[in-house]
């Protein structure tokens, strides 16, 4: 809006009403709404958020309510839309709409923009639908000039307070609409550093920070001149007097701000599109900074991290709500203001009261008093940590806020694990040294005594707590890992194998920590200028993924006392009777059931306490490297015949049946879906010297014929090489080891009363031929076993769908397979043909570009691999109707692509047991939306 346009809207409205004043009124009927009142009269509400951002909406719907809101007018986000497709110039009757809410603000408060005796002031703030805190530009004292900071100072009686609002407003309007901001030669905001130097003036012999409110009337009022003096030195024009063109100046530097660095960098981080556009909320200032009987704050219905029910939050007195942010004086909680100002406290208690009855859901709101009286100036719904989103939705369905299955929405589904994290103790957390941060890919804390190797942090955790610290982990890790407390590495991403084998145990991980400089040779860790010995102890937070020098308290969750450690009584746990509450409602809600990924006995149990329905993947090849397990495991692999190979498998056949034998007695009739072997051989070989050397002694062979056996194993690619139902169709003999063990094992838990479910799981199929190769192999197998033993269990065979052309041809693979299961990692990977391990290099970069939503690792690509999932649901059922369909990649956990799998029809989603919760609320979500 330029200065010179000012006029023009007055003239051509009354040139409209020199023709006829009846065209007029038909005129103005026609003309488009753009500005929304709210105060005594209130034009819209919360339903409008689109229209009218969720500021200026929830303003409207308070007003509606008869809270105490100060009179002020919206302009709506269509305003925004059209400033941007018309070279930032506005629709032609918006001024004229706007000139008349005044008018209504202006007769309502007894107050006129401008006016001499009674100035109306303005505060004008930006309003997108979805709140972008601190994101787009405020001003405040909007109106003021030379001649009506004068009257304000008359009309309350207070010079001091008059010129600080001026002085307020110029540092605001200055920086926001004239462009005074910080340059790149000054290290300070230059308004910031006028203060600065005044006070080192006017208090000379002051140490540290004066406090603004020792700077007196008159003294305000200089700074006012310097302030004055600075905008004219920098932007060459005049600080502007007219309120009008303040108005129209701030309201065009909200519209723009929409499109700034900052917020276009917010937008693109949390996917909210640019047409969206902004709202303007223009309103009637209150002041907080009129004395000791005013003030402002910030307060919450609830407690935001506890999800308790008191009133939270912080003031100033003295202050307007900036300083309440700003930090520069500490706030009060606000119980406190009980004692400082008992009168407007409890009208906040009454309506923090009000706010939650009527939005029904825990508010984060902000308030002024002025001289004892209390304005409200927003309300939104509050962010919470998943404690208190857990403990908030399940309180308010007993008080009869909200149903059942509204709380099962109000829970963010990726927040859940929190509540099963151990914590640290939060003091001890605040006083520790933070020495870097890595990716937080197990949330919880961890303290302990360093450990770099897998073997030493066994050993090392007998004795006490180990931390196993690594530049990334392996499969010949897994001891350290199952004994330590966590797990710390300096590379890899979220989907690392630390990362992936702390989720399935539950245990806390950080990984990536690049800062880490790990040697193995000197058993060293440096990082932060400070060298760490094996054995010093270090902390890991893997909820944010901070890492701490010393060890630091913790404490399990409550839940995980009550349902895995059984030390704690359930009805002594208010935090576990919320999360099973919680868990109820979802089972009543849900259609697809979870089931977990789990190698063992115990995995097993947890899952089942979490609420698991059966086995999705059981990987039996982690039940290789256990004990000396590992050493018969590479006689078979180093086998040059087929009959010494069955001679190492058969030394392999009692351990894989005792393990499944604890796997059926665990799960109590729960389905188990067992994966036979896949990862490539050479994964079970040593590759250092000494190791083979060791084998080679234990076996009775050369070295030399051990080091031509890995030379033979190495592949290229070995993501794509021999390995899968590759495997079992080179060697039908280990196939053939797995099922028996896998129906021995059923039959022997079976013959004491357990009921059973196996379903064998034939990996890497992308031939139907493959399938039916192995198919025959299992159904031979169990015809011998069924035989020998006098007894038959019932089971499936069915496959995993893991490479695009298995899922190309799902029809001709289901007459084969009784069910699917989709290994999205590997069905990613070879779709994107994209490495999982090494895409870390380049995926930032795709995410920050927009090529990628996110990490496709981590979230099913749905309209890629998603499509792909989507072919073979229709062709697996279209040739086997009641096919039964799960996944069991790492995408099982997570929330969005459970909701995928619920859209698609899939029976289950699988994950690691800790992550069993979530995936319950994500589907049972799914359900009710
Ligand atoms: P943000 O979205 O960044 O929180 P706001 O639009 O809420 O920005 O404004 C920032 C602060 O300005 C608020 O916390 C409030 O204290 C103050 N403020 C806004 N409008 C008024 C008003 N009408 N009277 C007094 N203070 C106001
Ligand atoms: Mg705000
Ligand atoms: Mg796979």
């Amino acid at each position: 809006m330029a200065q010179k346009k000012k006029s023009k809207p007055v003239k051509s409205k009354s040139s409209a009403k020199a023709s006829s004043s009846v065209k007029a009124k038909t005129a103005k009927a026609k003309s488009h709404k753009y500005v929304y009142d709210f105060g005594k009269k209130t034009d819209g509400d919360a339903t409008q958020r689109e229209l009218l951002g969720g500021k200026g909406a929830n303003l409207a719907e308070m007003a509606k309510i008869g809270l105490p809101v100060p009179p002020g007018f919206t302009i709506s986000t269509e305003v925004c839309t059209y400033f941007y497709k018309n070279k930032k110039s506005y629709p032609k009757v918006l001024d004229d709409q706007m000139r008349s809410s005044v008018a209504i603000m202006e007769k309502q408060l007894g107050q006129k923009l401008g006016d001499l005796k009674k100035p109306l002031l303005l505060s004008v703030r930006s309003g997108a639908r979805d709140s972008m805190p601190g994101m787009m530009d405020t001003i405040l004292n909007l109106g003021l000039n030379d001649e009506t900071v004068e009257a304000l100072s008359a009309a309350s009686g207070n010079p001091r307070f008059a010129w600080d609002c001026y002085r307020r407003f110029i540092q605001m309007y200055g920086d926001v609409v004239m462009g005074v901001q910080k340059l790149p030669s000054e290290d300070h905001d230059p308004f910031e550093a006028i203060i600065e130097d005044f006070k080192k003036e006017i208090f000379p012999k002051a140490k540290g920070e004066v406090d603004d409110s020792r700077i007196s009337a008159v003294q305000m009022k200089e700074l006012v001149s310097r302030f004055k003096n600075l905008v004219k030195k920098r932007t060459g024009s005049d600080f502007p007097t007219c309120p009008w063109e303040q108005l129209e100046g701030s309201i065009g530097a909200v519209f723009s701000s929409w499109m700034n660095d900052r917020a276009s960098v917010y937008r693109r981080k949390y996917g909210i599109p640019a047409e969206w556009g902004t709202a303007v909320n223009v309103q009637a200032m209150v002041f907080g900074n009129t004395g000791k009987k005013s003030g402002s704050g910030v307060g919450f219905t609830r407690d935001p991290a506890s999800g308790e029910k008191v009133l939270y939050g912080e003031f100033l007195t003295d202050a307007q709500g900036e300083d309440v942010v700003a930090g520069v004086r500490t706030p009060q909680p606000v119980a406190k203001l009980q004692k400082v100002l008992p009168k407007p406290f409890k009208e906040l208690v009454l309506v923090q009261k009000k706010l939650e009855k009527h939005f029904k859901d825990m508010q984060d709101f902000e308030f002024t008093i002025e001289n004892e009286k209390l304005y409200m100036l927003q309300t939104r719904n509050g962010k919470r940590t998943g404690l208190a989103a857990v403990r908030i939705a399940t309180e308010m369905v007993k008080e009869r806020l909200i149903d059942w299955k509204t709380a099962i929405k109000r829970v963010p589904a990726d927040q859940l694990d929190q509540v099963l994290a151990p914590v640290f103790d939060q003091a001890a957390q605040k006083a520790a040294a933070r020495l870097c941060k890595g990716l937080p890919a197990g949330p919880g804390a961890a303290s302990g005594k360093i450990c770099l190797n897998a073997e030493r942090a066994v050993e090392a955790a007998k004795k006490g707590t180990v931390l196993l610290v690594r530049q990334e982990t392996s499969p010949e890790d897994l001891r350290g890992m199952i004994a330590a407390e966590g797990i710390l590495t300096a590379r890899g991403g979220v989907s690392s194998h630390a990362a992936l084998v702390a989720r399935q145990m539950g245990k806390v991980c950080v990984c990536g920590a690049a800062d880490l400089d790990v040697d193995y040779k000197t058993r060293t860790v440096k990082v932060a200028g400070k060298t760490f010995k094996e054995g010093d102890y270090m902390s890991i937070n893997g909820t944010t993924g901070e890492v701490f020098a010393g060890e630091l308290k913790t404490a399990p969750s409550e839940i995980i006392q009550v349902l895995i450690e059984k030390k704690l009584d359930p009805k002594k746990s208010r935090a576990y009777q919320n999360f099973s509450q919680l868990m109820k409602w979802c089972e009543q809600a849900t259609r697809m059931t979870v089931r977990t990924n789990a190698d063992s006995p115990t995995q097993v149990a947890n899952a089942v306490a979490f609420g698991a329905t059966g086995i999705g993947l059981c990987r039996t090849e982690h039940m290789f490297f256990e004990g000396n397990r590992i050493d018969a495991m590479r006689e078979m692999i180093l086998a040059d015949d087929e009959l010494i190979r069955r001679k190492a498998l058969k030394k392999l056949l009692p351990y894989q049946r005792r393990d499944f034998h604890g796997i059926f007695k665990a799960l109590e009739g729960k389905p188990a879906t067992i994966r036979l072997l896949d990862p490539p051989l050479h994964e079970f070989l040593p590759h250092d010297q000494s190791a083979q050397r060791d084998l080679a002694k234990k076996l009775g062979v050369s070295l030399a014929s051990i080091k031509k056996r890995v030379e033979d194993l190495h592949e290229f690619n070995p993501m794509l090489g021999h390995r899968g139902c590759r495997l079992g169709i080179s060697y039908p003999e280990v196939t053939e080891m797995q099922a028996q063990a896998i129906f021995e094992a059923a039959i022997l838990a079976q013959k004491s009363g357990i009921e059973v479910n196996p379903e064998l799981m034939v990996p890497l199929v992308g031939f139907p031929r493959e399938l039916e190769l192995q198919v025959e192999v299992i159904h031979a197998t169990a015809k011998k076993v069924f035989e020998a033993k006098g007894v038959k269990v019932k089971y499936l065979v069915g496959t995993m769908i893991e490479i695009p052309r298995a899922a190309l041809v799902a029809d001709e693979i289901a007459k084969t397979a009784q069910f699917f299961s989709f290994g999205t990692n590997d069905l990613t990977q070879t779709t994107m043909g994209m490495s999982r391990d090494d895409s870390g290099s380049f995926l930032p970069n795709y995410t920050e570009l927009d090529i990628l939503d996110a990490n496709p690792f981590a979230s099913v690509d749905q309209s890629g691999v998603g499509q792909l999932m989507e072919i073979a649901v229709k062709k697996g059922k279209s040739s086997r109707r009641g096919i039964k369909l799960g996944i069991c990649g790492e995408h099982g956990g997570d929330p969005k692509s459970v909701e995928f799998c619920h859209k698609i029809g899939l029976n289950y989603v699988s994950c690691s047991p800790f992550r069993v919760p979530t995936a319950r609320l994500a589907a049972a979500q799914a359900a009710v939306s």
